[in-house]
């Protein structure tokens, strides 16, 4: 199939949908419409195979996911999605596989559609190992978008939902297949068994709502990509305070609440894909959101002067070493 075939065949349908779109695929840029008042929001995240997603991982939940970590940036800043940029690097043997592109395509247009999310334009090229490249944008209200920096000393730290399942997943998975996560092999698509929590890992649903809707309350906010201790690190980086969290009150699935507790906390605090926001507000904020929004944000401990992350258990201070994920 040729480069032109493949975008007018799989993606030209899935362009153009979103109002503020005055021109998608097929020309040289798109032109989009800001909203008056609103500010734009973009992001990028890369995707190579075998290192941010297992060789095993199937197209659907590739073309997903690969949308789905940039619509949680987003979310992360309390920005509304509007549309993606497809960078897309492809083997050949994929590029000949109907089947995966179909699939991979389904995946993209599900989420795409779930979030109201246009896709204006991308760029397709060859490669030795499958790269999907990313680009959201999105709105925000002028001067509304909740960033890293505003963490107040007092604020109550939160997270969105359960946090540990995807690493969980993942461990199972590369325990069972061996994968050569360095990216030397090279097997797209292998049809197997799922593992527990696999949905968790391959389909993470992006907080979008609960982002918005947190605009006004939240004083600071970030994603949870590569590990719940080091993306609030960075929240107490960027904001220039600690954080005392009660390791108890981390909400997670009941299949991680049986491990033992280093093995869980490695999973919670370590793990990364969670895909769930953590963010802090005032504790007024907090009661009041709590009241209007009941299970939707947890909160697991405190905003102190004192700089540095303090972990508590059962009230007594836990040693525990953060290591997210590197990227290099
Ligand atoms: P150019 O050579 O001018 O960059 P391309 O041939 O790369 O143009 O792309 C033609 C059109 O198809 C453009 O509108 C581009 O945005 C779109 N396009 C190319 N690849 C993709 C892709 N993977 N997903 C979505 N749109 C794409
Ligand atoms: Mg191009």
């Amino acid at each position: 199939m040729s480069e032109f075939s493949l975008i007018y065949t799989h993606f030209k349908h899935l362009t153009a949908q979103h109002p503020n779109t005055l021109l998608g695929i097929g020309d040289d840029c798109a032109v989009s419409q800001i909203p008056p008042n609103h500010q734009l929001v973009s992001c990028v995240d890369t995707l190579v195979a075998g290192r941010h997603f297992p060789f095993s991982t199937s197209a659907y939940a590739i073309g997903y996911k690969s949308v789905a970590v940039n619509l949680s940036d987003l979310a992360s800043m309390g920005a509304t999605p509007y549309a993606i940029l497809l960078g897309l690097s492809l083997p050949t043997e994929l590029v000949t596989d109907e089947n995966w592109i179909i699939e991979f395509t389904q995946g993209i247009a599900d989420i795409c559609k779930r979030f109201n999310v246009d896709l204006i334009g991308g760029d397709t090229t060859k490669s030795d190992i499958l790269t999907i490249s990313v680009t959201a944008l999105g709105f925000v209200p002028n001067g509304q978008a909740i960033t890293r920096r505003g963490a107040k000393v007092g604020d109550i730290v939160c997270v969105s939902g359960e946090i540990g399942s995807a690493s969980f997943a993942l461990k199972q998975i590369l325990d069972k297949e061996k994968i050569d996560c360095r990216g030397v092999s090279h097997t797209p698509n292998m049809a197997k068994e799922e593992v527990p929590l696999q949905q968790a890992l391959d389909l993470p649903f992006p907080q979008v709502e609960l982002g918005q809707k947190l605009r006004g309350f939240a004083n600071s906010m970030i994603d949870i990509s590569d590990g719940l201790g080091q993306d609030l690190g960075h929240i107490l980086t960027a904001s220039n305070v600690g954080a005392v969290i009660d390791l108890a009150k981390i909400p997670c699935h009941s299949l991680l609440q049986t491990l033992p507790n280093a093995e869980k906390w490695q999973y919670i605090l370590n793990g990364g894909d969670d895909y769930q926001l953590c963010f802090t507000l005032s504790t007024a904020n907090f009661e009041q959101f709590n009241q209007s929004h009941p299970n939707q944000v947890f909160a697991i401990g405190e905003i102190v002067a004192e700089k540095g992350l303090k972990l508590l258990y059962d009230e007594k201070p836990v040693n525990f070493t953060i290591q997210g994920f590197q990227h290099f």
